[in-house]
């Protein structure tokens, strides 16, 4: 007689889980897989890996080993039962996955001995993962408890591309499309927030606005794309630059803004300094020779009794900044500047 391990009643456990990983994030699902699966399945271990088409790569998004410490990538290449599981678009079942023909050695703690079975997850004909679960025992289901499972993992699936289109869409929402990093109305929302913060506890708080030096003879002369990859370069140094608090934003066009809390003037100069020397070392491939590319800056920083909004801090900016173009670019100027009015 085979091991019915799950026992009854199932569809009650199949509803319930379906419902607890309804509507939540990548996160908050993981946990409650973590801590639900290996008992609604009866089976020692399980590995959820989300699959990221593109790179062909599988990321690991939850598991219950105690042996893994960390969360990795895998090449498609490199887990012959997954990449069939996922070529087929069927699952794979093996009763003692260590004399399969998928078995690669005993290094990788995920591929046990013992009952191993391999599912895509899928929606419709688009595979988002694939859940691996494994048991020590050989056999250790009949072909309903293997249904079930099945079953669940079809939930498993639709909750996990729902969260994962989620994700995505909100994540399109602020950023920009061509450097990553925020876009102008995510950032006008964490310059209010920081603003606010500022304001209220007396903190520092400084805004560097960068400008690409003469950008439209760098289109003209190398084409709009070597623009783009030059813009892509500047949001990636900004990045570089950022500690955990900071922000960088595009601006718009060759524009970027980088929002220091806990940073006055000097501070915020120093790290536009390292940026604009960074900058002019940065090499880029053109027609004929490499060449290079300059930016200025201008700074400012928050002085509660002149500032009553964000837009006056970034306006101090901009005067510096147009004092920095205006005196021969590639240079850095601290505002406020006198008024020409
Ligand atoms: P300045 O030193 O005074 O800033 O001169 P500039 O040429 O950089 O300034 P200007 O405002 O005259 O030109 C900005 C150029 O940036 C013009 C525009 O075509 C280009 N630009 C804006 N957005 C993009 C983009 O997304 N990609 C590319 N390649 N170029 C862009
Ligand atoms: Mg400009
Ligand atoms: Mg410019």
């Amino acid at each position: 007689m085979s091991k019915n391990k799950l026992g009854h009643p199932r569809y009650q456990e199949l509803i319930d889980l379906h419902r607890a990983i309804s509507l939540l994030s990548l996160d908050e699902i993981s946990s409650v897989l973590i801590s639900r699966l290996p008992s609604v399945f009866a089976i020692d271990y399980f590995t959820l890996f989300l699959y990221d088409k593109d790179k062909r790569k599988l990321n690991l998004m939850c598991h219950n080993h105690p042996e893994i410490e960390s969360f990795f990538s895998i090449s498609l290449s490199s887990s012959p039962i997954m990449e069939a599981a996922i070529l087929r678009g069927q699952y794979i079942r093996e009763q003692n996955f260590s004399t399969s023909s998928y078995y690669r050695g005993a290094d990788n703690p995920l591929f046990k001995k013992g009952y191993f079975v391999s599912i895509p997850l899928m929606i419709e004909k688009e595979i988002v993962g694939v859940l691996n679960i494994n048991d020590v025992d050989q056999d250790p289901f009949d072909v309903s408890d293997l249904d079930f499972i099945l079953n669940l993992s079809e939930f498993i699936a639709l909750s996990i591309s729902n969260a994962v289109l989620y994700e995505q869409t909100k994540n399109l929402a602020v950023t920009d499309g061509l450097t990553g990093i925020s876009n102008r109305q995510d950032m006008e929302k964490s310059l209010l927030s920081e603003f606010e913060r500022s304001t209220r506890y007396n903190s520092p708080l400084s805004v560097i606005l960068l400008d690409v030096d003469n950008f439209k003879d760098v289109n003209d002369t190398y084409g709009h794309q070597k623009g783009d990859e030059i813009l892509i370069a500047v949001a990636f140094l900004l990045k570089k630059f950022c500690r955990s608090n900071d922000i960088a934003a595009r601006y718009g066009g060759e524009e970027f803004l980088m929002i220091l809390p806990q940073s006055d003037a000097q501070g915020a100069f120093n790290i536009a300094e390292r940026v604009r020397e960074e900058m002019m070392n940065m090499s880029f491939t053109g027609k004929e020779s490499n060449f290079s590319v300059t930016a200025s800056c201008g700074i400012a920083e928050l002085n509660k009794e002149s500032m009553k909004n964000t837009e006056q801090l970034v306006a101090v900016a901009d005067q510096a900044l147009y004092k920095a173009k205006k005196s021969g670019r590639n240079k850095t100027i601290v505002g406020p500047v006198e008024n020409k009015k």
